[in-house]
């Protein structure tokens, strides 16, 4: 559901995102990791269009995606495209993006009801029951700052969902978190993906990988340097980078 063919990005003159070739197909829960600053990040955020790219393309569900530079000249998708492409894909950030100034209920249901998605009768029928499904059906009126950090990521994650996204996008979601609280998190992660939701995760949780990830991609220097089952890449790898950085973080 996902073709990402040689993609390259630059930040300036900085080649970040070297000739990125990447196939996710729907179900699929593919785990990034990788060092510090090879791209992880620029990658998912070129997916949901955060990011223009400079060559290359990525298809969603058969649709291409994201603003082309050409001589520096960018071409722009049309605002209509680039909305109903955005509901297609959600994303959980490392550090929550809930609006403070809402309450739990409110973050939820503010896309679908300013995107015109659902009626508000409708949107907070969706929001109670995303919010019991991350098991907080008991905190629809809190405001963000009356949460724990593992609460708040929940209701990010409730509040992607209530998009209906096609595919979930995962930066770091526990990595603010304090140790105890990642569990929780990680948790309703795989309640997704057990329900079939097409995932892509940065993380340094190998546990996760481990269990959940159908495949795990190994990104170094801006380059997917290799790919594989969890079994292959943390038992046997075959790049020598990819050893050095496991022995890093296991
Ligand atoms: P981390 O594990 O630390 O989150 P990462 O793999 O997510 O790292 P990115 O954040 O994608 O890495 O960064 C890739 C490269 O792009 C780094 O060299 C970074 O300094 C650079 N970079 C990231 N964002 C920007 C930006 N907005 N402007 C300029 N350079 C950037
Ligand atoms: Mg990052």
């Amino acid at each position: 559901m996902i073709e990402i063919t040689n993609l390259d990005k630059y930040y300036g003159s900085h080649h970040v995102l070297k000739g990125i070739n990447l196939s996710i197909q729907k179900g699929e829960v593919v785990v990034i990791i990788g060092p510090s600053g090879s791209g992880k990040s620029t990658l998912l955020r070129c997916m949901n269009y955060l990011e223009p790219i400079q060559s290359g393309q990525i298809m969603i569900e058969n649709e291409p995606i994201g603003m082309i530079e050409h001589n520096g000249k960018q071409r722009e998708m049309p605002q209509k495209n680039l909305n109903k492409m955005r509901e297609k894909v959600g994303m959980v950030f490392q550090n929550f993006n809930l609006f403070p100034h809402l309450s739990v209920r409110d973050n939820i249901t503010l896309s679908p009801l300013t995107l015109g998605k659902m009626n508000k009768n409708t949107a907070n029928k969706t929001a109670y029951s995303l919010l019991a499904k991350v098991g907080l059906a008991d905190r629809a009126t809190a405001f963000p700052d009356q949460l724990s950090g593992g609460q708040k990521q929940r209701v990010a994650i409730a509040r992607a969902l209530a998009m209906k996204p096609h595919v979930m996008l995962f930066d770091e979601p526990t990595s603010a978190l304090d140790p105890e609280l990642i569990g929780e998190v990680l948790d309703a992660m795989k309640e997704l993906a057990k329900e079939g939701m097409t995932m892509i995760v940065v993380t340094h949780e190998m546990g996760f990988a481990k269990e959940m990830a159908d495949r795990v991609v190994v990104m170094d220097q801006g380059q997917i340097i290799e790919a594989g089952t969890p079994g292959v890449i943390f038992t046997n790898p075959a790049q020598e980078r990819t050893k050095v950085f496991l022995h890093k973080v296991l």
